[in-house]
């Protein structure tokens, strides 16, 4: 395929009032044209009114209902699967670069609505202007990364063998079949769209199961993908009821790969039903898990304290903490505890609670459950720290009800607390206190996860031995440990945090892809 390299996409500046301006007028457009706008379930390319609908309220003002999706049953699953089947047939047989293309125009055609679908996500989800406008570049990037990845797998020989007298051998890559993509709602733009791009440009058909609380920003780019000239049966969109649908299709016999992102205990669950062979069934379903993280940036004595305490504040509380890359631990040498965490409270108390179309740094968090379950936190932090700032959840700000929760620091905790060992996802932060810089890294190893982290310092030494022994997918040092870049840092973690497929890296297709071998002999 002839196209520029892939460069990622930059972000847009906020602080030129022209493009607050503009933002605030796509607000103004999404209000006016998407807000309260139902997006059924499509099968085989045509609208399927379901007896319920599932429906998506603004976190920040829980009054409001956002909109509606169409709410599948188990028979619109089956159905899905049988048309996503057929559509394989002819789907697998298209040049890669044909496929390739119709992500290209995808990524063309969200490029041109990007700031509609970042004002679709302050409403819907609470995201700021710049933790949306990230998110939206982001699954751009995956379009356009993942069309261009795509082309090293064409065609025979397109992996590298060894030269043979007499023969001529070579790998296939082929397509694995229909396969179910489960989505979060932290980033319902970009990791719904990457999770279902990878797989469909490398030839095979998606199901795709947006998560309940962000259905619109969903629907919204599942209808960029159709335009984009994806035939009907290639992308089922199923909103639907994870432990219905989900479950449906993550046991059926049909389904031959599971990719899913969201939580640890949903994950695992997922990876024990698929792997118990049903009646039927001709293969080994392939699971690729994203799941939480525990993440920890330490910062030793000889950090630059300035720039570790920026990036202490921008990866804890980026959209509240509900990233799986997001800093929830902060483990400090002993000897610049005090500063740090001085530093660290004081410009977390600058940070401005309220909307995500108001563009404050700290909303809402996404649901009655979230709230409910980083509250059973706020409780138990007393006892198993010292609570430095924040530790309410007023429920409330500025007389609108909403899913608030106070940016929240607790000091002192001892590694093997719960809050130093749960993910919370919210704005809690637990510091934990090393006596030295062994000590520190041994702190930030002491979980079962493993996605992000890390290292504030200005020793050579110790950087590298964090690059060998800090277990992480994705390492950083002296910035935030958030905000990977497609291409840039591919994304994923080991341990419990998954599969470490590594989303947007040069690999990632791989995932969907098996290998055949073929030799002939002349
Ligand atoms: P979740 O596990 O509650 O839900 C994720 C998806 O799974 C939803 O679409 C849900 O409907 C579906 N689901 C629920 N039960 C199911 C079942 N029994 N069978 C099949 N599907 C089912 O997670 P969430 O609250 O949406 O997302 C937050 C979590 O995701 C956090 O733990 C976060 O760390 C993680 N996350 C990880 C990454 C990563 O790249 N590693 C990225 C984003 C989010």
């Amino acid at each position: 395929i002839k196209v520029q390299d892939y460069r990622p996409q930059s972000f847009i500046d906020f602080t030129q009032p022209e493009n607050v301006k503009a933002y605030q007028d796509a607000l103004k457009k999404v209000r006016a044209e998407l807000v309260g706008k139902h997006y059924p379930v499509v099968i085989d390319g045509v609208a399927v009114e379901t007896a319920e609908k599932i429906e998506s309220r603004n976190p920040c003002d829980t009054a409001e209902l956002v909109g509606t999706t169409g709410k599948a049953t188990t028979q619109d699953a089956q159905k899905a699967l049988d048309g996503a089947w057929k559509a394989f047939e002819s789907w697998k047989k298209w040049d890669m670069d044909a496929r390739a293309r119709v992500l290209l125009k995808a990524a063309a055609i969200l490029k041109r609505r990007r700031l509609e679908a970042c004002a679709l996500m302050s409403i819907e989800v609470g995201k700021n202007y710049a933790e949306a406008d990230v998110e939206v570049a982001e699954a751009i990037d995956f379009l356009e990364y993942y069309a261009r990845s795509a082309m090293k797998y064409a065609g025979f020989g397109s992996s590298e063998t060894t030269w043979f007298e007499g023969e001529e051998n070579g790998l296939m890559s082929i397509p694995l079949g229909v396969g179910v993509s489960i989505s979060p709602w932290n980033f319902p733009c970009a990791i719904y769209l990457g999770m279902l791009a990878a797989p469909i440009v490398a030839g095979n058909c998606v199901i795709a199961k947006p998560a309940e609380d962000a259905g619109l920003i969903a629907g919204f780019v599942t209808e960029i993908m159709y335009e984009a000239g994806l035939p009907a049966g290639v992308l089922q969109f199923l909103p639907g009821v994870g432990k219905e649908v989900g479950e449906f299709l993550t046991t059926h016999a049909k389904t031959r790969f599971v990719t899913f992102t969201g939580s640890r205990a949903v994950g695992l669950h997922i990876n024990e039903v698929a792997a118990k062979v049903q009646p039927g069934q001709k293969w080994l379903k392939r699971v690729i898990m994203e799941l939480g993280g525990k993440d920890a940036m330490i910062v030793d004595e000889t950090a630059d304290l300035d720039v570790a305490i920026t990036a202490a504040v921008q990866g804890a509380f980026g959209f509240n903490g509900q990233k799986c890359s997001a800093m929830s631990r902060l483990v400090v040498v002993d000897e610049v505890y005090d500063a740090v965490v001085n530093g660290f409270v004081e410009r977390t108390r600058a940070l401005k609670m309220g909307t995500g179309e108001e563009n404050a740094n700290v909303t809402a968090v996404v649901n009655q459950m979230s709230f409910d379950k980083v509250k059973s936190y706020l409780d138990l932090a007393p006892q198993e720290g010292t609570v430095l700032l924040g530790g309410q959840a007023p429920g409330e700000y500025g007389g609108t009800s909403g899913y608030y929760v106070q940016p929240t620091i607790v000091g002192d905790v001892k590694r093997d607390a719960r809050m130093a060992q749960e993910e919370i996802f919210g704005p809690v932060v637990t510091v934990l206190r090393a006596r030295d810089w062994q000590d520190a890294l041994d702190i930030a190893n002491s979980t079962e996860y493993g996605l992000t982290g890390g290292v504030c310092s200005r020793s050579r030494e110790r950087l590298e031995q964090a690059r060998a022994e800090f277990e992480v997918g994705n390492l950083y040092f002296n910035r935030k440990i958030t905000g990977a870049i497609v291409g840039v840092q591919p994304f994923g973690g080991y341990n419990m945090s998954g599969t470490d497929s590594k989303a947007g890296g040069p690999d990632y297709l791989a995932n969907f892809m098996q290998l055949k071998t073929v030799t002939e002999r002349w």
